[in-house]
């Protein structure tokens, strides 16, 4: 399904609603997947881009950020790509996972272009009323904002998923955008040694610099290594967390083996169907005492708490190392080619950019 430029005219603005100028959006393994049509419930055609950061060209009416300050014209801003959660039905009331709310749309994912301007990969996006809005904090580059971006806020989600211990030891399984930044954030959770399996090696180099002790490149060694390797680390007791950001059936049949008796894994990259893992429930799971979690989307708070955590530690923590290149819209099958061959970490989208 290959990208298209289209020109759409300025939508009417309902009371509530923002006009975003886009400074940037961005690839992520989602739209990948988007582009080969592998992904239930897309409603083609869409303008992709789920996570962006724009200026406010226009605002209508009273519009307020999730912080309750009043949204002006010129203000930086990002804002929850989730949208219409209900907040009525079982999902958001009964067993609060608003994250699995039928009702709930994405930008750039699940809303079609036919409805209008809702995805970053195009110049405008329109912010209609009830987006959570933030305004980005002052000290924060709009390009630090979006290298962290989707994986970043799933990633918070997963890491809090985990619920990482003090003095824990995290496996994160998986060197893309979310574990990157998980292996960030387990560290600054807590853990004492995160050890990062991944590919290829500039990824890996990427991993030490968020926050790993020890980066395993995948290609390079086989399951036994690794569990040779973890064996080593731990005192031949496993890890006390993993967390899965690989979207492999191999790797989560691999992580049973490698997490300490009672310990925890959180499954966070599995966004498409990646097949059976077969794994034996007594052994790895009943015996061991294991813990296993999903985690599926993710929530407001994710957001907003992403934006703190980008405010407080993007000078020590290198996001901004994601987004290793940017495209202009000319260029974005290009761009997305890049992403799947994982020839860079991220790819960014500037959609005022003229380079063709
Ligand atoms: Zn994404
Ligand atoms: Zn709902």
């Amino acid at each position: 399904m290959p990208v298209e430029l289209r020109e759409f005219p300025e939508p009417p603005l309902e009371p509530g609603s923002v006009l975003l100028r886009t400074l940037y959006s961005e690839v992520c393994g989602t739209d990948v997947h988007v582009w080969h049509g592998r992904l239930a419930g897309v409603p083609y055609p869409i303008i992709p881009g789920h996570v962006s950061v724009g200026v406010a060209a226009k605002v209508r009416g009273e519009v307020r950020a999730v912080d309750g300050a009043r949204v002006s014209e010129g203000d930086r801003l990002v804002f929850f790509d989730v949208h219409r959660t209900c907040g009525r039905c079982r999902a958001c009331t009964v067993t609060r996972t608003p994250t699995r709310c039928e009702a709930r749309r994405v930008y750039g994912i699940t809303d079609s272009a036919t409805e209008g301007l809702f995805g970053g990969w195009s110049q405008a996006i329109y912010l209609e009323p009830g987006v959570a809005i933030a305004r980005l904090p002052e000290s924060v580059p709009p390009e630090t904002y979006i290298s962290g971006g989707c994986g970043l806020i799933t990633a918070v989600h997963a890491v809090d998923r985990a619920a990482v211990t003090l003095g824990d030891t995290v496996l994160v399984q998986g060197t893309g955008a979310v574990g990157l930044s998980a292996v960030a954030l387990a560290r600054l959770a807590g853990a004492t040694r995160v050890i990062a399996f991944g590919a290829p090696v500039d990824r890996l180099d990427l991993a030490r610099r968020m926050g790993a002790d020890t980066a395993v490149d995948v290609q390079d060694t086989d399951a036994a290594r690794r569990h040779q390797i973890i064996s080593d680390l731990t005192g031949g007791l496993g890890v006390d967390i993993a967390i899965e950001a690989a979207g492999s059936a191999r790797a989560v049949e691999e992580a049973l083996t490698l997490v300490r008796d009672g310990g925890r894994y959180v499954i966070a990259g599995h966004y498409t169907d990646a097949g059976p893992s077969s794994i034996n429930v007594h052994q790895l799971i009943n015996r061991k005492h294991l813990e296993i979690r999903g985690c599926w989307g993710s929530e407001v708070g994710h957001f907003v708490r992403a934006l703190r955590l980008l405010e407080r530690h993007h000078t020590a923590v290198p996001w901004r190392a994601i987004g290793a290149r940017t495209y202009g819209l000319a260029e974005l099958n290009e761009a997305l080619a890049d992403a799947e061959a994982m020839r860079l970490p991220k790819a960014l989208v500037d959609p005022h950019s003229t380079r063709v």
